[in-house]
């Protein structure tokens, strides 16, 4: 077997989510809505799904939704965007990720990632043969240190990996960080992989601004973003991946090895919800940070630490205050069996040496099932 995959563990998401199930928890580990998406976007996919046609479509996307995307970028960041050429749709974000790393990276290079860092990452990375280069940022506000960052550069350095917004640690990087990245990129010439799946949820009056739109970085930047989390349809896993053609082109290749395509019907419901109109985006973040509010003052009652959370559906808390001990992965054990409550311990977001007073805990559920969990952790804690 390939190395890289001997060994390797179950991703920790599906991890809690089949313990959650099998101790009857509520799962506030794995990252999805309790409650569909919208019922619009859902009867479009419907009747297109009867009215076909259900046969491949093109292997870059349905031009309808490569529309859609390009004028999103226009509209949320001023980003001109060529729908024929610089738009690719995937399979989820999940595949964006992996399609850009196999293209972008060869063997020796050096790829620079923020730890914590969402889980397929390093996998991605080390199976296109590159070489992580880990930065980290540290709790409680998970700064960038630019020394570290400056460090983490070199004459190898292929491309930075940046998740911004940032699952687990719920940071927007600032201004001045990713001019920083940036600089960096355009002084040794390396690309940036923006995975921005979570670039709508944000809240606070915190507003997502893509790298790309930095200085010079519009010729050497992709943007991923993700139908799942903006239209809280996770299950569909319709991705989209917009940047200059010289580098789509390569990525297109990876794309037509993997999948080929992404269901018909619901990238034609994609491509309507994508237009909806600025109370619908902002309805979704007013909501979503209500629901965080709630989670948080609860939380907070029973001893957690819960650090400041500026955007996706994550809560990330430190333990020390709460009797569960110092190690993540053990009080994320205990609660699911003992508390019914299923939450993801951060230790799983490192390569190595990682932290182990944290513990991560979705908040995208209706306010009963959070009262339920709160309810549940106050009878055991
Ligand atoms: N990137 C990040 C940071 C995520 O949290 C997730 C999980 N939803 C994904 C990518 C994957 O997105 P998708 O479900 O569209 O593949
Ligand atoms: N992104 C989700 C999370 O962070 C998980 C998605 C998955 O299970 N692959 O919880």
């Amino acid at each position: 077997t390939n190395p890289v995959f001997t060994g390797i563990q179950t991703t920790v998401f599906e991890t809690m989510s089949r313990l959650a199930m099998a101790h009857g928890a509520v799962n506030l580990g794995q990252g999805f809505p309790d409650v569909d998406g919208p019922e619009d976007i859902r009867e479009t996919a419907a009747k297109a799904l009867m009215d076909g046609p259900n046969q491949y479509p093109p292997m870059l996307g349905l031009p309808e939704l490569r529309q859609a995307v390009a004028d999103a970028n226009k509209r949320f960041y001023g980003l001109e965007i060529d729908p024929q050429t610089e738009v690719l749709v995937t399979s989820g974000a999940t595949e964006a990720l992996s399609d850009a790393v196999m293209s972008l990276v060869s063997p020796g290079d050096e790829v620079v990632l923020i730890e914590p860092l969402y889980d397929c990452y390093l996998p991605l990375v080390e199976r296109a043969g590159g070489i992580a280069v880990r930065v980290r940022v540290t709790p409680p506000h998970w700064h960038l240190d630019e020394a570290a960052l400056k460090a983490a550069f070199s004459d190898k350095t292929k491309a930075v990996l940046i998740n911004n917004p940032m699952n687990p640690t719920a940071k927007v990087f600032s201004d001045a960080e990713l001019g920083l990245i940036a600089d960096l990129c355009k002084q040794h010439d390396a690309y940036a992989i923006c995975d921005e799946v979570y670039e709508h949820l944000v809240f606070d009056g915190h507003k997502h601004q893509p790298l790309m739109t930095f200085d010079g970085m519009r010729e050497r930047t992709i943007r991923i973003g993700s139908a799942g989390k903006t239209f809280s349809l996770t299950g569909w896993k319709v991705g989209y991946i917009t940047g200059p053609a010289s580098m789509l082109d390569p990525i297109a290749k990876a794309h037509q090895w993997t999948t080929f395509t992404t269901p018909p019907n619901l990238q034609k419901a994609v491509a309507y919800g994508i237009g909806k109109d600025d109370s619908y985006y902002q309805g979704l973040a007013d909501d979503l940070s209500a629901k965080r509010d709630r989670m948080a003052k609860g939380l907070s009652a029973l001893g957690f630490e819960v650090l400041p959370c500026a955007a996706t559906y994550f809560l990330t808390c430190g333990i020390a205050g709460t009797g569960l001990g110092d190690n993540d992965v053990e009080a994320c054990e205990i609660l699911v069996k003992d508390a019914g409550v299923a939450a993801v311990p951060v230790s799983a977001f490192y390569g190595s040496d990682a932290p182990t007073g944290f513990i991560r805990f979705c908040f995208c559920k209706q306010d009963a099932v959070i009262d339920e969990a709160l309810e549940r952790l106050s009878r055991f804690l």
